[in-house]
């Protein structure tokens, strides 16, 4: 269908897209039998509408990917001009759109970034960082962080650091998880962010040695954790991971898919903490989601081991043509619309503030936390204790009060980002101040709803 002709209250085609849904396509994280996904229409910037023409303002970008919004025209045309000229090319040949995309993102990734390898999506992206990395040392364990999302195919889903996720095998054996710096609930006890960040280091030093720094290649975390939480690094603790990282011949992979590309308004987050990686994965953002892609970026350094060795990797589609002309779109679009500057100045002007006024109003509110359109409002029974609001059942499944919150945002027109006893904040980096300042209107008011369960 093509969304701009669609007509609302097309309730054959409704029944029919919903049909075929429920019959033949199997869901992501789901049972089956339970799911009822909601049949959209059309998409457009920020919005999205169902086959009734019910319009949903997107803070969630889809899955944290739509950073330009939906139909944006500069993606549309450049993957419309590409596959008028080349549809598809093997990666073995070269390409311009391909090659001019690595160049752009090597030119604005780290200092000592040489070239990128390019993946579908985030996942593999993860898998192929943590297969150079361990080439390049010769080792075999790599640490990651509990709290952590990093895909769902093998190894990432062995690093990631959520048990729910598990449940589909932990596959990878060299794998050790660890705590990271997390103020409003410290495993460490500490009473300041400085002190999470000493207390964080050294318990990661500690982790180090007692797996034995020479069997370990890398150390893998989120810039800033995404899905589990919006966790911004304390102060000093990223340049502390890569101390540690250098002391012991140990390589950073930065994970970048969810946070990269301007959703913490800049390129990469890390950048907000000059700290230089050795590896950064990437997807989602690079081009909105509109082809799908993703990409290891390779340090100088990692890209020599493989010089004159061959590396033992490839995708049918690495670097597919389609996807690389709308990343290439993505940078210009960027640039010409000046999104990173925008991001920052919304971040800290608009929603800052307002959650932090949100936060004083509703004792549901345990804490607030973010940086550009990047933000969480994490929901307690209690405050006092801060035992969360919306614990999952043991399936894994969200409880009620959840639901009821979720309900309300949609009742309301807003379509949010939902994880764990988290609503979190993370629209189109195109959103109008209009727009941010209605969805977040929309979210105080719902919050009515999680009050009514503190102390219950
Ligand atoms: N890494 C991070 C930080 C992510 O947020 C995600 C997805 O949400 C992934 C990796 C996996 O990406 P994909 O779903 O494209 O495989």
């Amino acid at each position: 269908l093509n969304g701009a002709e669609q007509s609302f209250g097309d309730t054959e085609a409704q029944r029919e897209v919903r049909e075929n849904d429920r019959q033949y396509v199997f869901h992501s994280w789901s049972a089956q039998g339970a799911i009822n996904p909601l049949p959209i229409a059309k998409g457009e910037g920020v919005r999205f509408w169902d086959y009734d023409g019910t319009e949903y303002l997107d803070f969630s970008s889809q899955l944290v990917n739509l950073n330009l919004g939906h139909q944006h025209p500069g993606l549309v045309k450049a993957i419309q001009d590409q596959a008028g000229r080349l549809a598809t090319i093997q990666p073995a040949m070269a390409n311009d759109v391909r090659g001019e995309l690595a160049k752009r993102i090597v030119e604005h990734s780290f200092e000592g970034a040489r070239s990128v390898f390019f993946t579908n999506g985030g996942a593999d992206a993860v898998e192929y960082a943590v297969r150079m990395a361990r080439h390049h040392t010769g080792r075999q364990k790599v640490l990651a962080r509990y709290r952590s999302y990093h895909g769902s195919t093998s190894t990432a889903i062995t690093l990631t650091g959520e048990p729910r996720r598990w449940a589909n095998g932990t596959l990878d054996a060299g794998v050790v998880h660890f705590h990271g710096p997390y103020p409003y609930r410290s495993v460490f006890y500490s009473e300041t962010p400085e002190q999470e960040t000493e207390r964080a280091l050294a318990h990661l030093r500690a982790t180090i040695e007692l797996e034995g720094p020479a069997t370990i290649a890398a150390i893998i975390l989120e810039s800033v954790t995404g899905t589990n939480g919006i966790l911004i690094p304390t102060p000093g603790y990223l340049a502390g991971v890569r101390a540690l990282c250098d002391e012991f011949g140990i390589l950073l992979i930065a994970d970048e898919v969810m946070a990269g590309f301007g959703r913490t308004g800049h390129w990469f987050a890390f950048q907000a903490f000059d700290v230089h990686p050795d590896l950064v994965t990437f997807a989602k953002g690079v081009n909105s989601g509109y082809v799908p892609l993703g990409g290891v970026v390779i340090s100088e350094a990692v890209h020599q081991t493989f010089d004159q060795k061959p590396f033992p990797g490839g995708l049918t589609y690495s670097g597919h043509p389609l996807g690389a002309a709308a990343g290439v779109a993505t940078f210009d679009i960027f640039e010409d619309e000046g999104i990173l500057e925008r991001v920052r100045d919304l971040g800290e002007r608009v929603v800052g503030p307002r959650l932090r006024e949100i936060a004083e109003k509703h004792p549901s509110v345990g804490e607030v936390r973010g940086t550009g359109l990047f933000w969480a409002i994490e929901l307690v029974k209690d405050p006092d204790t801060r035992e969360p609001l919306i614990p999952f059942n043991a399936a894994g499944e969200a409880a009620a009060p959840f639901n009821a919150v979720v309900a309300a945002c949609k009742q309301a027109g807003l379509w949010p980002f939902a994880a764990g006893n988290r609503l979190q904040v993370a629209p189109p980096l195109i959103i109008s101040e209009e727009d941010l300042v209605k969805g977040l209107d929309i979210i105080d008011e719902a919050l009515n709803v999680a009050d009514g369960y503190v102390g219950e």
